[in-house]
């Protein structure tokens, strides 16, 4: 049965580690394999900075764009000979970025931010199909824009599932595959992407489709903890999280699963193996359809949130009108909202710092309602909270908002 490996930026961020990867790979040789990149490490960002000064036109994108060229040569040449088809197949793919950019931009910024960003994942998969190759790990190459097929919400596309069934049954037929995370493509072959980190959803859906096994997804921790080990110095693993679980805490934020990835494996019961890829020998997490009755407390940390305070210019209430009015501004700035309070006068939201989108959105409410925000603040979300971790997370910070259901308590801080 098929295996879907996937592996995050962070594990092809150097030659060695790609090596280590590619070792990785060669033990799961003979299986029917599919194996999905990501970008290499920080590629994605770059490409972000890139579109921004394109786009913003206040610095010149060619010089974050030569980092990016200047990064991959780097590796290219550590893990190639000279005249390898490699070098000039990662010429090619810049040069469409270039393309991009000599165009006058039109305004369409979720457009053009997935025809640069894309290619981050087009880079890793050429490398690495080519040094799999190299190392004597035949595979097939798969275009994911052949079979991921989606609307044109640009920069969160959604899939449409009948048409890529269609295709990935269609297409997939010799193993290994190898092929990009986060990317796809609209009935009128425009490049999308799928959101940010949106490699495991890739994943996922590779395995409902072709009814696999299992996913591997491989990590630089040991699998799931119950805190992200960057914000928490003492964390510990989580070996089993049932499928529920793990949508909350992905939900919630936490950063090692992307949230739409477990809705499709639950569906056929494919379990998820979250493991690390520098020590294959720790057993890592599954989640799986098990209930698990072990309820002790996980955090999670989401930075960069502005807290949104709208209230009516003469103070009255605010009602489902009005409610209604901002629903549909974030609906058409496709922007979520991670928390939302509301009180006699006025509704608060805490969302994402979109650094584009924001300036536009507060416009847009300011010109009904009066608008107080905040930004830089950090959402704290404690999973099976007890006095105890409160008290850990909320010591020393000033609560801007707080709310607490049975299971999960909230902390908007700064
Ligand atoms: P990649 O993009 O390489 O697949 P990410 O960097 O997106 O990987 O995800 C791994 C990171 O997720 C870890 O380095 C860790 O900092 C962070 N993280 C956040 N929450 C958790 C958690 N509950 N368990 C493990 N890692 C977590
Ligand atoms: N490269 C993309 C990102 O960094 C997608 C992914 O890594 O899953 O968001
Ligand atoms: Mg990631």
């Amino acid at each position: 049965m098929t295996k879907v490996l996937k592996f995050g930026g962070a594990s092809i961020q150097d030659v060695d580690s790609i090596k280590n990867v590619v070792s990785i790979i060669q033990s799961f040789k003979n299986q029917k394999l599919v194996v999905v990149f990501s970008a290499i490490a920080n590629v994605t960002n770059m490409l972000e900075k890139v579109v921004d000064d394109f786009v913003r036109q206040d610095s010149n994108p060619l010089v974050t764009l030569n980092q990016i060229k200047e990064l991959h040569h780097n590796i290219l040449i550590d893990l190639f000979e000279k005249e390898h088809i490699i070098f000039d197949t990662v010429n090619n793919l810049f040069l469409e970025i270039e393309w991009v950019l000599e165009e006058e931009y039109n305004n369409e910024y979720s457009y053009n931010y997935d025809q640069i960003v894309s290619v981050g994942e087009l880079l890793s998969t050429n490398i690495l199909s080519a040094y799999l190759e190299l190392n004597d790990f035949s595979n097939n190459l798969l275009d994911a824009r052949d079979v991921f097929k989606t609307d044109n919400q640009y920069q969160s596309a959604n899939i449409n599932w009948e048409l890529t069934d269609k295709c990935i049954k269609e297409k997939i037929k010799d193993f290994p595959v190898v092929t990009q995370g986060f990317i796809g493509c609209t009935s009128e072959n425009f490049t999308t992407t799928l959101g940010r980190e949106g490699s495991d959803f890739t994943a996922a859906v590779l395995a409902n489709i072709l009814n696999a096994e299992k996913v591997i997804i491989w990590k630089d921790v040991e699998g799931v903890l119950n805190a992200d080990p960057r914000f928490f110095s003492e964390t510990q693993l989580i070996k089993q999280l049932s499928f529920i679980d793990a949508i909350e805490l992905a939900y919630y934020g936490a950063k090692v699963i992307h949230p739409k990835t477990i809705q499709p494996l639950k569906e056929k019961k494919i379990p998820l193996h979250v493991r690390s890829f520098k020590d294959i020998n720790k057993s890592g997490t599954i989640i799986n359809s098990e209930i698990n009755n072990n309820k002790k407390p996980s955090y999670i940390v989401k930075e960069n949130q502005v807290l949104i305070s709208i209230s009516d210019l003469d103070l009255s209430f605010i009602i489902e009108e009005h409610l209604s009015y901002i629903f549909m501004l974030l609906s058409n700035f496709n922007i979520t909202i991670n928390l939302m309070q509301n009180s006699a006068v006025s509704f608060s939201i805490c969302i994402d710092n979109h650094s584009h989108k924001i300036p536009l959105l507060i416009e847009e409410i300011s010109k009904k309602f009066s608008v107080y925000y905040n930004m830089d603040l950090n959402l704290y979300t404690i999973r099976y909270y007890d006095d105890e971790s409160i008290s850990k997370v909320i010591s020393d910070k000033k609560i801007f908002l707080e709310q607490k259901s049975r299971n999960t308590v909230q902390f908007i801080t700064s």
